[in-house]
C-alpha cells in the first residue's frame, strides 16, 4: 500500500499510543466528563476506502462499555474509540479541533510529530 511506505520512510518516530482529550470543551458541551479519544494504538485499525464511513462509524465509550454519545453513557471520564461496524475500532484521523488545541496529546507531541500524524 502506497500509504504505508510513505510512512515507513519516514524520520518522525511516533508514540505506538496515543490519547488526546480536548483541554478547552466547548462551552455547549460543558458540563460534560472528561472525553479522551484512542487516536492511535497497534490495536487500532487502517481505515480504508472501501466502505461508506457515514453509515459505519460510531463511537464507542470503553469505560462505560457502551456507544459513547455526548454525555449520554454514563457517569465520569469517558475514553472512546471510532469504531466502524465492518473493520472494528480504527485509528482516529487528527481533526480541527485537535489541530486547535495540540495540548490535550497524551502523550506530548513535538511540532514535528504533529505534521506526521497530521499527514495521515
Ligand atoms: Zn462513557
Ligand atoms: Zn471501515
Amino acid at each position: 500500500m502506497a500509504l504505508l511506505s510513505v510512512y515507513n520512510t519516514a524520520c518522525v518516530a511516533l508514540p505506538e499510543t496515543i490519547r488526546w482529550t480536548n483541554p478547552n470543551p466547548a462551552p455547549r458541551d460543558d458540563p460534560q466528563d472528561p472525553v479522551t479519544i484512542l487516536v492511535r494504538d497497534p490495536s487500532l485499525a487502517e481505515p480504508t476506502e472501501d466502505c461508506d464511513h457515514r453509515r459505519t462509524l460510531h463511537y464507542y465509550c470503553t469505560v462505560h462499555d457502551m456507544m459513547y454519545t455526548k454525555g449520554g453513557c454514563g457517569q465520569g471520564a469517558h475514553e472512546i474509540r471510532l469504531v466502524c461496524s465492518e473493520h472494528g475500532p480504527e485509528r482516529y484521523p487528527m481533526d480541527q479541533l485537535m489541530v486547535w488545541n495540540p495540548s490535550g496529546f497524551d502523550p506530548t507531541l513535538e511540532a514535528q510529530q504533529l505534521d506526521e500524524l497530521d499527514r495521515w
